[in-house]
């Protein structure tokens, strides 16, 4: 749920639809996966009390992302009452391999601990989390990821200051300073997916993963019906009313120029 597809839960009666499966024994547990604001999670939240569990994006690099609001959303959940299920706690993978510097962090910290066991635990120690989904590719990974979730450990205070660190050297790698405000969305004649396409640029900048940029690009910007940078007309209208002052125009040019 979230953005343009929570409607299609109230147009087709799924709420209805899904207690009365849980009525009849077909359903155990009906919640919901979200993608979106803290403010839309309240409003559903609000509006269906019933929902008993939510399942968010939620890790430690994504924690004060503006995109996606892993702490913002999370706080939502637990002022509700609802127990929450955590999706992408490695990012994609992505944070199996994050940008040297903060790898340098957690390894100076533990050279035995895997980079994608921090993140899980990151997750896995939040309050009032029922389950840690974790894509696994290889045995390999599903045997370090049951290594440390068996007899699950709460990250200590030393750890969590480490991942605070990391967090913070993560924070100080320079990116586009969107926050994802779209007050230039609501001006653009072009339609460009300006946000959606910073947000692609910034993960191609910490992770150097051109494939996952390029993909978050796709989906970002044309699959919310928004157009690639490479159309920009460079009218300049964006640029009046942005809050960061980003020159949005050259940023563009650069997008176009690696993921395009
Ligand atoms: S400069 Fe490009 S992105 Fe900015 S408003 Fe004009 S067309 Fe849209
Ligand atoms: S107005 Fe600036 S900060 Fe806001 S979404 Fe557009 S580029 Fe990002």
């Amino acid at each position: 749920m979230g953005e343009g597809r929570t409607k299609f839960f109230e147009d087709f009666d799924l709420w209805n639809f899904v207690f009365e499966q849980k009525k009849l024994g077909k359903i155990k547990h009906v919640g919901f996966s979200f993608h979106s604001t803290p403010e839309e999670l309240d409003e559903i939240l609000t509006k269906h009390p019933e929902a008993e569990f939510v399942q968010l994006q939620i890790n430690y690099a994504d924690w004060e992302n503006p995109a996606i609001q892993s702490r913002g959303v999370y706080e939502m959940a637990r002022k509700h009452g609802k127990p929450v299920i955590i999706m992408e706690p490695v990012k994609g993978g992505l944070l199996a391999n994050p940008p040297e510097q903060v790898a340098e962090v957690f390894k100076k910290a533990n050279p035995d601990a895997s980079l994608a066991s921090w993140a899980i635990r990151f997750s896995a120690s939040l309050d009032g989390v029922i389950t840690v989904l974790s894509g696994m590719s290889n045995v390999e990974q599903m045997e370090n990821n049951t290594s440390y979730m068996e007899n699950f450990q709460k990250l200590n205070d030393a750890e969590k200051a480490t991942v605070e660190e990391a967090r913070r050297v993560m924070a100080s790698i320079p990116l586009i300073p969107c926050t994802t405000c779209n007050y230039c969305a609501k001006v653009c004649p072009q339609n460009i997916g300006i946000s959606g396409s910073f947000t692609a640029m910034n993960i191609y900048t910490l992770y150097k993963n051109l494939e996952t940029a390029k993909h978050q690009e796709q989906w970002l910007v044309g699959m919310h019906g928004k157009k690639p940078a490479g159309d920009c007309i460079k009218c300049g209208a964006c640029e009046k009313v942005c809050p960061q002052h980003i020159q949005i125009r050259k940023e563009l040019v650069t997008v176009h120029k690696t993921l395009g």
